[in-house]
């Protein structure tokens, strides 16, 4: 199984990455950001629970995003492999997604830093807001979404680093110059 983890700030380009992953390596994309969305637009239980703290740029309680992504994971058996889109964001998840794994005699291969700077971020989710609507894209909740990265979600670089599967890439420059990066770190894993 090859199982991947897009990691970054809002905005560093996981989405758009993730997507030409999935293409080429057929791999099953969990987001659980765009879990969570899907959620709050069917009015599930999950989703009126959770709606008000992401509309605020808050994190999820990690025990409602661990339940929720091992249930995404189970939904597919026949996975050749996942990708890990906006999940783990604190050292909890990433534990608890090691545990997981191993669990289902698997473990994550490789895990990819997209780094970009924090005026290039606000940039790019302003014009992003345009089009998505997001309302957790607005600035004032961006400022809100950054500073969760940068306090509680970083911490999960280390973790990977002691395992010796983290690997950064600059995320500024073009679509498929980054893409090819990526796919680079992959084949060679
Ligand atoms: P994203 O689309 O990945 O930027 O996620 C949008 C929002 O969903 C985040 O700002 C959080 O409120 C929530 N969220 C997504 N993934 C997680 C996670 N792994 N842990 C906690 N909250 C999350």
């Amino acid at each position: 199984m090859l199982n991947l983890v897009i990691f970054g700030p809002p905005g560093a380009g996981k989405g758009t990455q993730s997507q030409k992953l999935i293409d080429k390596y057929q791999l099953v994309h969990v987001s659980t950001g765009d879990i969570f969305r899907a959620h709050i637009q069917n009015q599930t239980a999950l989703g009126k629970q959770v709606s008000q703290i992401i509309a605020d740029g808050n994190l999820v309680p990690d025990s409602i995003t661990i339940a929720m992504l091992e249930e995404e994971v189970k939904k597919n058996p026949e996975a050749k492999g996942f990708i890990f889109d906006g999940f783990p964001r604190t050292v909890a998840q990433a534990e608890a997604l090691d545990e997981f794994l191993t669990g289902i005699n698997s473990s994550i291969s490789v895990v990819i830093a997209l780094d970009v700077n924090e005026d290039e971020l606000k940039t790019r989710i302003a014009k992003r807001q345009e089009i998505s609507g997001r309302a957790d894209d607005a600035a004032d909740k961006l400022v809100k979404r950054i500073d969760e990265y940068f306090t509680k979600t970083i911490h999960v670089l280390p973790y990977y680093e002691a395992q010796g599967k983290l690997s950064k890439v600059n995320g500024i420059g073009d679509i498929d110059f980054i893409f090819g990066e990526l796919t680079a770190i992959i084949d060679n894993y």
